[in-house]
């Protein structure tokens, strides 16, 4: 007993709170069923492996600041025929990511766009890579406010800490020349070293609408898609699909109730 007691006081000191916690049902387990030693050091081992790695993962994904956790696996592919799965199902391994490469999701509103980016995001999360999901315009609007403050620098060397930065929804506002400025210093920053994956509803050749400036939008999109996947996804919005499949279900379920109504009245 005493020799438990010192055991968990050594594995708490050695920060192994996980075996600390499973240690004496783990020895109960073994002593029941004659585990020999190696086996029963391997099942506690893994336990604080595993958690540990869960507690990576949790955090990882909280400071990526996903608005909403989206996966591969409810995407359906089916309903976006522009999309090639395969080359989805690559990027989600993040080598992309790690090589510094870029990709960029352009399309019109409601595609999937967001979904697809996110799940990219999560994906680099689990093979363990620091991402970061904004949307085009709150990025600028935090260096701008970094800008004033006078912390613009430390900002965008956090951000130069991050494997993949996510800019959601560039192009549906356009920046000013601080802004459009700032933006293309940080794609610029990035360029060769760090990975960014842009949604847009903008093809390339309306850029100049958001940054203002033909020339900068120039050297920015020269830079974003030098190594870079672009993945095309227009079609249907999925959202007004959905939503009309819904009224579509409950106009019939009030067509069925109206009929049932009439049939008991006719009764
Ligand atoms: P976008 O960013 O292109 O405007 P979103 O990614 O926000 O579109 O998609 C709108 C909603 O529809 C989200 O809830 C998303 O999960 C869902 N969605 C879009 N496309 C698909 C799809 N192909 N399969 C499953 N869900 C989808
Ligand atoms: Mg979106």
């Amino acid at each position: 007993m005493e020799t438990n007691l010192l055991l968990k006081a050594y594995l708490k000191k050695l920060r192994l709170p996980t075996m600390t916690r499973d240690l004496e049902k783990a020895i109960a387990e073994a002593t029941k069923t004659n585990l020999p030693y190696e086996r029963f050091l391997l099942g506690l081992v893994e336990q604080e492996v595993y958690s540990r790695e869960e507690n990576t993962l949790r955090v990882r994904l909280a400071r990526a600041k996903f608005p909403i956790i989206k996966t591969l696996d409810t995407f359906d592919f089916t309903a976006i025929p522009s999309l090639d799965k395969q080359t989805v199902l690559q990027l989600a391994e993040g080598n992309f990511a790690r090589e510094a490469q870029n990709c960029v999701c352009i399309g019109n509103s409601g595609t999937g766009k967001t979904h697809i980016a996110t799940a990219i995001g999560v994906a680099a999360c689990r093979a363990g890579l620091k991402v970061r999901f904004t949307t085009a315009a709150g990025l600028v609007n935090d260096m701008l406010e970094a800008k004033k403050e006078a912390r613009l620098a430390k900002l965008n060397n956090s951000l130069m800490r991050i494997d993949l930065v996510i800019l959601d929804e560039l192009g549906y506002i356009p920046f000013d020349a601080t802004g459009a400025q700032l933006l293309f210093n940080f794609c610029a920053e990035r360029y060769e070293r760090r990975s960014l994956l842009v949604t847009t509803n903008l093809d390339f050749g309306a850029w100049t609408s958001v940054f203002g400036d033909e020339s900068l939008t120039g050297a920015m999109l020269d830079r974003l898609t030098h190594h870079c996947h672009i993945l095309v996804m227009n079609g249907e919005s999925y959202r007004f699909r959905e939503s009309q499949k819904e009224k579509n279900r409950k106009g019939v379920k009030t067509s069925n109730a109206t009929r049932k109504a009439q049939k008991n009245q006719g009764e």
